[in-house]
């Protein structure tokens, strides 16, 4: 009996101390979209967990989840990822709500974004499976960035496993990703899609207005400088409940946030990158790329900063190089018809070409299974690239920069 209440006690301060350090946190949430579900405005992707063994991914989501973020996006079909995920939540998976893609498979060790019903199929149930749940409350399409392949969605046998997953309950709302603003306006407008996923940071609302600087007063007037479809689609989700969750908050690879890849020349904060974001009324969450602790701790310092902290008003007031042609390691281009892995190679070329060659970037160029030299220039990953870069002349710079 004694040591009965010892363990209620015992229990009971845990309670006491986890609610404290979910208090001092004083995380927000908001309503995402007409779906009733309610979001923390900071939330985790999954690219972190890619670098990340099971303790350190289990480590990670415990932080996540403690700082009181409720919301992850798991695009990742990589086996390894989805089962650590799965390891991080068990026991803890009613407080993560999971936006989980529809449309992605590993294959050849390599991510496939595909449309096959079997390949859907089977990528969906593995997700599932090695997350150990039996369903995910967004089922979100995996990246549909042209007209054509929206064109495509509408009523193919792909969408319509999508509906069956709802209507058995696997997947509780329907959303897509997309990195283009004319294919997200449409996608909100179908009167099918709750929650769309799209990529927005101050260099991509500018970049697509033509780069104009803000005028004075943008704090006030969020849409100066805006390429108008942007505007119509923030407008309108705002106005009809359509949850949007924010991918590429740092610009993609953290971009923004490093003054020497910046397209603004100097560094943001990624309390200012949040902020921007988070000013707009119709955006639920920014999914943040995390990839250790320092990197959680740092984000969520958004948290507690002042509004000096998050103003970004100076984002808008200077020129802005064009981000096109810059990978931002998002692995869209995947799979490689020679096998080799685009986003990967491209960050150590970039961080070759920033930093210099280095015999530890040497090594972990040599541990890659292909090479930029392996690249047959068949062209074939270019049309994937929602970026435009010229990833074959890159594979060639890798080549030139590493020997092989
Ligand atoms: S162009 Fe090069 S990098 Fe692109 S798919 Fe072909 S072989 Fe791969
Ligand atoms: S080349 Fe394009 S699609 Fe591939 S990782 Fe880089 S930005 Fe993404």
């Amino acid at each position: 009996m004694r040591k009965r209440h010892l363990y209620l006690a015992l229990i009971l301060l845990l309670a006491i101390v986890g609610c404290q350090k979910k208090a001092s946190n004083s995380m927000t949430y908001r309503e995402l979209g007409a779906t009733g579900l309610k979001v923390s405005e900071l939330s985790i992707g999954c690219g972190g967990f890619e670098k990340l063994d099971t303790l350190g991914s289990i480590e990670l989501m415990t932080a996540a989840l403690d700082s009181g973020m409720n919301y992850i996006d798991i695009y990742d079909a990589n086996p390894k990822v989805r089962s650590n995920i799965g390891a991080a939540l068990k026991g803890r998976r009613d407080e993560m709500i999971i936006q989980g893609h529809i449309g992605t498979i590993w294959q050849d060790g390599q991510h496939k974004r595909t449309r096959d019903l079997e390949e859907t199929r089977r990528g969906f149930e593995d997700l599932l499976q090695r997350l150990g749940t039996d369903h995910i409350e967004v089922g979100m399409i995996h990246i549909t960035d042209s007209p054509e392949e929206w064109a495509e969605l509408e009523g193919s046998p792909f969408l319509d496993y999508v509906f069956q997953l709802k209507k058995e309950g696997k997947i509780k709302h329907i959303g897509v990703s997309s990195h283009n603003a004319e294919v997200a306006l449409t996608a909100a407008k179908s009167g099918w899609i709750e929650v769309i996923m799209f990529s927005l940071n101050p260099a991509f609302d500018r970049l697509c207005g033509g780069a104009t600087p803000w005028t004075a007063g943008a704090m006030d007037n969020l849409q100066a400088g805006i390429d108008p479809i942007r505007v119509e689609f923030y407008d309108y989700c705002t106005s009809h409940q359509i949850g949007v969750t924010v991918m590429k908050t740092f610009g993609g690879g953290g971009r923004l946030l490093d003054e020497k890849r910046s397209p603004l020349g100097y560094a943001l904060t990624p309390e200012q990158c949040i902020a921007y974001c988070l000013a707009k009324p119709c955006i639920s969450t920014c999914i943040l790329g995390i990839d250790n602790m320092d990197e959680l701790l740092t984000d969520l310092h958004y948290l507690h900063a002042t509004e000096a902290e998050k103003d970004y008003t100076t984002a808008g007031q200077t020129a802005i190089a064009s981000l096109g042609g810059d990978c931002t390691y998002c692995n869209h281009c995947s799979p490689c018809s020679a096998g080799i892995p685009i986003a990967r190679v491209n960050e150590l070329l970039d961080l070759a070409e920033t930093n210099g060659l280095s015999d530890e970037l040497k090594a972990q160029y040599a541990a890659l299974t292909k090479h930029g030299g392996d690249c047959t220039h068949c062209g074939a990953c270019l049309s994937r690239c929602p970026f435009s870069v010229d990833i074959p002349s890159r594979m060639d710079r890798a080549k030139a920069m590493f020997g092989k």
